[in-house]
């Protein structure tokens, strides 16, 4: 290697670049004109930059967008995603309606017909499914869903009353990393479908009604333009500060990690 290929940035191998105490990865690529900068979901920097430049090309252009940089970051780290990953082993913390319970290990009789439940402010799961994280994993998925369709079943009919619009027929699954979403009827006198997503179920109440309300605006108005707003505004005037925790706390709460 000669001594100008060495003060290139690795043409073909991609690796760590430090610039002011900044660490950023560097992908290299034979299509790229121009030098750019990513921050990454984990609050990773990637620099993108075309073959055959210099390192100090590279500092060069990393310090001309400190600034950028640095704000980018402190963003990334306010709303990056905290959600833990839970043991399948007893005392464990799961949360429900903003409480939290403790995980319990049956022995067999407890769970006559193997579905997890909370007994005595304890979240029973059976030993088998605590010995095997995808099952253990779903069993309590399935509680989650269970208990949240039934507790929003009872919470649906007052909202819709009061926001003035038809009560859609619900159901509680995964949505990834969505709290909730909503389809309209597809025929005249149908019914839509609002779908929430288990991980909802752990948060206090009045979150869970921010997003119920949320989505029953969406019955009326699809898209979030001002009249949308303007319709969550009516049914919950403090909406913006509930939003605001449902963004800080959810981002808290266990998506389905077994660790
Ligand atoms: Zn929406």
């Amino acid at each position: 290697m000669t001594a100008l290929a060495e003060d290139q940035i690795a043409a073909a191998v991609d690796g760590l670049l430090a610039v002011d105490g900044l660490e950023l990865h560097v992908r290299t690529s034979s299509r790229r004109k121009r030098f750019a900068l990513t921050v990454e979901s984990d609050a990773s920097v990637t620099l993108h930059t075309p073959q055959g430049r210099t390192e100090q090309e590279a500092a060069s252009f990393v310090r001309a967008h400190r600034a950028w940089l640095v704000s980018k970051l402190g963003l990334r780290e306010r709303t990056r995603p905290l959600n833990p990953a839970k043991r399948l082993a007893d005392g464990e913390v799961f949360r429900y309606l903003g409480r939290t319970y403790r995980l319990a290990i049956a022995s067999g009789m407890e769970l006559p017909d193997q579905r997890v439940r909370l007994v005595a402010g304890r979240l029973v799961i059976g030993r088998h499914q605590a010995e095997d994280p995808a099952v253990g994993r779903a069993a309590l998925v399935d509680w989650y869903c269970r208990v949240g369709q039934a507790w929003t079943s009872h919470r649906l009919q007052p909202w819709a009353a009061r926001m003035g619009v038809g009560e859609p027929a619900l159901e509680v699954r995964d949505l990834g990393q969505r709290w909730g979403s909503y389809r309209p009827a597809e025929g005249e006198d149908g019914q839509g479908l609002m779908s929430l997503g288990w991980p909802l179920f752990q948060l206090p109440m009045h979150l869970i009604d921010y997003v119920i309300a949320h989505e029953l605006a969406h019955v009326k108005v699809s898209g979030h333009r001002a009249d949308f707003w303007r319709l969550v505004r009516l049914a919950l005037p403090e909406y913006e500060q509930r939003r605001a925790d449902l963004d800080e706390l959810g981002r808290r709460m266990w998506m389905g990690t077994i660790a």
